[in-house]
């Protein structure tokens, strides 16, 4: 299948195009190089520079290329940044997909794939969250996705749309190949920023608060490999195929890991030591978040293959070791 990658230079979309390549379907990449990196993508990659918000050439594009179904990433994800400038996030991750669902309908594309959030969820009353749960976003970058979902559905019902939208939890790690890997610019991520640590790259890590009601008493994340995300968006293609399939997916392994945890696996899988600080609070962390993805596992036979921190975080320092100034070298 013929498939539009918006954002599909930046992390999760490189990944995913290079796992629709793998499977035998064409990707075709559309991103503004503002987050994304050329490098990410192969040459024999059809790849078009320009924004999402551009419908003049979303409309080319989709027609040119043969579009049949769009998956897209291409987002703002700076939670603190969507606090300060929700404008930049509702315009960006809500106006300019709206602008994109009006061009695919226009040209008869009918399939899409959202890369959502666990940010929709806001703080859970219960935990594993599964998909059904009340969804209170406590963001503007979270309300910004949970809007999006809630535009899909209405377009789905009036128009026929089919699309699959997955609530990632915390997407970590690098492609198994070792082709392509991380790099943001500013990085805010834990796991990059530990290794970066350990590299000597950062004077140290700080833990954001040591007096969570977990075991250790810092928050507990389920840190999922990029990898497994991106083939849950390939197992779903097949099941667009009937128009007006609405389907919502929590991607994360289910196993809870903490900040301190995450250090000391670091540590093991580098053979370096991290200096570490312990700080505040970061405003709006809630202390524990993982997914149940009995869903996923049922309904497209999605088979994770890193359930283990040690398993994800190797493939991550293997990258920064060979990258440690990421795509620039
Ligand atoms: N974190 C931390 N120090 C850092 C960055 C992150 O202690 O320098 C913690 C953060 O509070 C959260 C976890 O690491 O509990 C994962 O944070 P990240 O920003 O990677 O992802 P998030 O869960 O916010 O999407």
């Amino acid at each position: 299948m013929n498939v539009l990658v918006t954002g599909g230079a930046g992390y999760i979309g490189s990944h995913c195009v290079r796992q629709l390549t793998a499977a035998g379907h064409q990707p075709v990449v559309l991103d503004n190089l503002v987050f994304g990196h050329r490098e990410a993508i192969s040459s024999k990659i059809p790849f078009y520079e320009g924004d999402l918000g551009d419908a003049a050439l979303v409309k080319k594009v989709l027609d040119r290329e043969k579009i049949e179904l769009v998956m897209h990433f291409a987002a703002f994800a700076y939670v603190g940044e969507s606090v300060d400038n929700p404008l930049k996030y509702y315009e960006n991750n809500l106006a300019k997909p709206i602008t994109l669902l009006k061009t695919m309908l226009g040209c008869g594309v009918t399939k899409f794939i959202l890369s959502s959030t666990c940010s929709t969820f806001g703080i859970p009353s219960k935990l594993p969250i599964v998909e059904d749960m009340p969804q209170n976003p406590i963001n503007p970058y979270g309300q910004s996705k949970l809007d999006l979902e809630n535009v899909l559905k209405a377009t789905a019902s009036a128009h026929g749309l089919s699309f699959a939208a997955f609530r990632y939890f915390n997407a970590a790690g690098t492609a198994e190949d070792g082709s392509i890997g991380e790099d943001h610019d500013p990085e805010t991520h834990l796991i990059p920023l530990v290794i970066e640590a350990a590299m000597g790259k950062r004077d140290s890590i700080t833990i954001f608060g040591n007096d969570y009601p977990t075991p250790d008493g810092t928050c507990l994340r389920d840190y999922v490999h990029v990898d497994d995300l991106s083939r849950a968006h390939i197992a779903a293609i097949p099941h667009l195929a009937e128009p007006d399939q609405q389907l919502f997916y929590n991607l994360g392994t289910g196993q809870p890991h903490s900040v301190r945890e995450v250090i000391e696996t670091v540590e093991k899988v580098s053979g370096l030591k991290v200096p570490v600080k312990e700080g505040p609070r970061r405003p709006g962390d809630p202390p524990s978040l993982y997914a149940d993805s009995t869903k996923a596992q049922k309904e497209l036979n999605w088979q994770i293959q890193h359930p283990g921190l040690e398993s994800i975080i190797t493939t991550a320092w293997n990258w920064h070791k060979r990258h440690p100034n990421g795509y620039s070298q």
